[in-house]
């Protein structure tokens, strides 16, 4: 056994040379499916970057999405405790199953029957939505710093010293961008990514201007999580 070889080697495959691999959203934690790999599939996944699986109904290797166009590529590829499943953490193009759904997990165990529901939903709080949580204190750390230490040539320092109409301004401005971008979404998604974190980052410019961190609208959200939004909008009263 060459040594370069060592990783493979490490991976308890099945009497059929077949291994359990499951594929994980990265950005969401979702679990979107699972299949087989042999060392094959394995070898291919890590070489091109996308999910490579080895089908058992048609006996050959198949990349996932060659026809549909559903690739899975693959951010990290990692091994279980012993050894016999593998998990693939990709960036998922559309839907992960083959009958269109987001991931494969829509059946629920109902009374003791198997029962069509929706997909299982992205991770909404734990990892992802701390993680999210960081991205913006950080970001907020830094407005507040921008206050009393204003950098030379920083963006933030020269925002705030045109005042709280140029901020509103820029919101204004960045608003209209998302709108623009988000027509034609499906064409341009890093396009719409990228003006939506315009706008957000001027919202917090906003707030900060006015002594409000990002935490704050944070806590709004979680606390109207689990009420839907029709049901918040009428508590409110209406419009908006
Ligand atoms: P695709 O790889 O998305 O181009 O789909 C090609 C074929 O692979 C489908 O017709 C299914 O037979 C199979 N397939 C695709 N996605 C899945 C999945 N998530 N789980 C099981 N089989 C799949
Ligand atoms: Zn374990
Ligand atoms: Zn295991
Ligand atoms: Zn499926």
């Amino acid at each position: 056994m060459s040594a370069e070889n060592d990783w493979l080697d490490a991976v308890k495959w099945d009497a059929q040379g077949l291994v359990v691999a499951i594929a994980q959203e990265m950005q969401t934690g979702e679990i979107l499916m699972q299949a087989y790999m042999n060392r094959e599939a394995l070898e291919t996944t890590l070489r091109d970057g996308y999910a490579t699986y080895w089908s058992r109904s048609r006996s050959k290797l198949w990349r996932k999405g060659e026809s549909s166009g559903h690739l899975q590529a693959v951010e990290e590829i990692r091994l279980d405790c012993d050894n016999d499943t593998v998990l693939l953490r990709v960036r998922q193009t559309g839907p992960a199953c083959h009958t269109g759904r987001a991931n494969c997990f829509f059946q629920r165990l109902e009374d003791g029957a198997w029962v069509k529901t929706e997909p299982v939903p992205p991770a909404r709080s734990g990892e992802s939505a701390s993680a999210g949580r960081e991205v913006l204190d950080r970001v907020a750390a830094i407005l507040e710093e921008r206050k009393t230490a204003p950098a030379e040539d920083s963006y933030v320092a020269s925002l705030y010293a045109k005042g709280r109409n140029k901020i509103l301004e820029k919101v204004g401005e960045e608003a209209t961008e998302v709108l623009l971008a988000a027509k034609d979404g499906e064409k341009d998604r890093e396009a719409l990514v990228s003006e939506t974190a315009d706008l957000w980052f001027h919202c917090m410019v906003m707030l900060a201007e006015q002594g409000l961190s990002p935490e704050a609208v944070l806590d709004e959200l979680d606390r109207r999580f689990g009420t839907s939004g029709h049901t918040e909008k009428a508590a409110r009263g209406g419009a908006g």
